[in-house]
């Protein structure tokens, strides 16, 4: 069986490295926010090319607190509208809805997947103080003309680059593109951690100070509570291994590149529709996402082959019972995408042998 995404594999790589980073915050006594955390976070920072890295304890925490900490700062009020796309992961809405803030779904582009930039401007209302652009599967959402239109409004730009780490938009990287991002470590995310992680990058000083002290009980200093706060924090272990695999993050991405140029030149098949993208920096393919019309009748075949793929996403979020006020809602772009995508492997550690193996039984698909 090919694995959709071999962890223990990834993982393996490192092995030496991670266990003696271990065995060094073992021995250290200190096991929350300290040395490794404060490293990494300048190593991250540096990485986007924004002032300031904060660890927190997800990628949903990471939005969660950066809405909260414009709450804390006046810059949006409960009852705020905030744009985001209505195919993304269902975590970016629940960072909206958790503040209180309200969302409002927009229809994505079929060939990025990204959000549609022609439909902003017909949804904002006086009520719209924010949007959150996801570069959904790794691909950058094209931050110039989105950045143009979140001016004109006046619209605070927060990124979910939960799955974007090192994607750029005309030379700048994802993180550093808005006026805040958050970050997933999840493990099966580009950099992944061995448990849950995230982080929020910014080059606002207000915020980042703000974000500091929420994800820490809403406290500078010990016992002394200005805000109410969170308990949100990157650990040193994850953070220790989160600086072992940034190092090797841009040679992981070149791979996967590599593993999508692939596909896309050696994928021919009438049936089956390829992503498209705009150059080789804005992508960092954390998926390879295909469509065809009977998905889950190539599911089942691609399974038979001994090939695993996953659906992202089966259900999209106005669909869902956590949303029942929107189950009635049509989205047809969005509903037509969850019908039709199917992710085939991608990753650092997918041999060429294997992907040689998927091109050839997606070649022989006939329906
Ligand atoms: C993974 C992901 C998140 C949430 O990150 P967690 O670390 O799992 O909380 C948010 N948004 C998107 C687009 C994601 O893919």
């Amino acid at each position: 069986m090919i694995k959709f995404l071999d962890l223990q594999k990834i993982n393996a790589q490192y092995k030496e490295e991670l266990v003696n980073i271990s065995n060094q915050i073992i021995n250290s006594g200190w096991y929350i926010l300290g040395e490794s955390v404060k490293k990494f976070e300048q190593q991250f920072a540096d990485y986007c090319g924004t002032k300031y890295c904060i660890g927190v304890a997800n990628g949903l925490d990471a939005l969660v607190l950066i809405l909260r900490a414009y709450i804390e700062l006046g810059r949006l009020k409960k009852g705020d509208e905030v744009l985001v796309p209505a195919n993304t992961y269902i975590a970016t809405i629940l960072a909206i809805s958790e503040n209180g803030l309200t969302p409002i779904l927009v229809e994505p582009d079929e060939i990025t997947f990204n959000i549609d930039l022609s439909q902003i401007e017909k949804v904002i209302s006086s009520q719209t103080k924010a949007i959150i652009p996801v570069h959904l599967y790794g691909q950058a959402v094209d931050m110039t003309t989105l950045g143009q239109i979140a001016s004109k409004y006046d619209l605070l730009v927060i990124e979910d680059a939960a799955q974007a780490h090192g994607a750029c938009h005309e030379g700048k990287r994802c993180g550093n593109l808005g006026d805040a991002a958050g970050f997933s470590f999840y493990p099966g995310k580009n950099l992944g951690a061995l448990g849950d992680g995230g982080a929020i990058t910014t080059n606002d000083t207000a915020l980042a100070h703000m974000v500091r002290v929420l994800r820490n009980y809403g406290s500078k200093e010990k016992y002394h509570n200005q805000v109410i706060g969170y308990n949100s924090r990157l650990d040193e272990l994850q953070a220790g291994f989160l600086s072992i695999k940034l190092s090797s993050l841009d040679k992981d991405t070149s791979q996967r590149r590599k593993i999508a140029k692939r596909y896309s030149t050696e994928i021919k098949n009438p049936l089956i529709s390829l992503p498209m993208w705009k150059d080789d920096d804005s992508h960092v393919f954390h998926l390879y996402v295909i469509k065809t019309q009977n998905r889950n009748h190539l599911q089942e075949y691609l399974n038979k082959k001994g090939i695993q793929t996953v659906i992202h996403y089966p259900i999209p979020p106005h669909k869902q019972q956590a949303y029942a006020k929107w189950n009635n809602l049509s989205y047809p772009v969005t509903e037509k995408i969850h019908q039709e995508v199917l992710s085939i492997p991608i990753s650092p550690v997918l041999d060429n042998q294997d992907v040689t193996k998927i091109i050839e039984a997606i070649n022989a698909y006939n329906g």
